[in-house]
């Protein structure tokens, strides 16, 4: 097959046939191999093409679907372990952790959203160090804030919850 032009960065003959190769779909520092891809890359710019008349677009896109559905599926059970650990329900753990919608949990839980990331580190860092839900609660309820405050604006009252 001839060179063609390349119809990202335009640069003519750029783009040369390859067959066989295998790429990586990533999901954060995740990889999964991909094999036995057919296509176009551009030697100027990088850009691939996947052949039209193979199945390579079609398991590259299944690829990284699957791993995302395997990601979120893995993180929803770690969430949902952890919060049992904390003997939190849900609609606890949305209060105390993680704000936004009632049912966001039951969704990160179900794989269905994958949990922003400071609310995972959050979960993996109370189930290694569960004790420090109690500062959470104690940041929650005001008391902490009340303290800023002080610090801040000592000539004000505030009047105790
Ligand atoms: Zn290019």
């Amino acid at each position: 097959m001839n060179a063609r032009q390349c119809m990202s960065c335009g640069t003519q003959e750029a783009m040369q046939h390859f067959e066989r190769r295998s790429l990586t779909v990533d999901y954060k520092n995740v990889s999964r191999w991909v094999h036995d891809i057919a296509g176009w890359e551009c030697k100027a710019c990088g850009e691939i093409i996947f052949d039209n008349d193979t199945d390579s677009a079609e398991r590259y896109s299944d690829a990284g679907d699957k791993l995302l559905e395997e990601c979120f599926q893995v993180m929803g059970a770690e969430m949902k372990r952890i919060r049992r650990k904390l003997h939190l329900t849900q609609k606890e753990a949305v209060k105390l952790l993680s704000g936004g919608g009632h049912n966001a949990f039951s969704r990160y839980e179900r794989g269905e959203l994958p949990p922003p990331q400071p609310l995972f580190n959050l979960m993996r860092l109370l189930d290694r160090h569960p004790h420090l839900l109690a500062e959470i609660h104690a940041i929650n309820d005001g008391t902490d804030l009340r303290r800023l405050l002080a610090a801040h604006f000592p000539e004000q009252e505030t009047a105790q919850a």
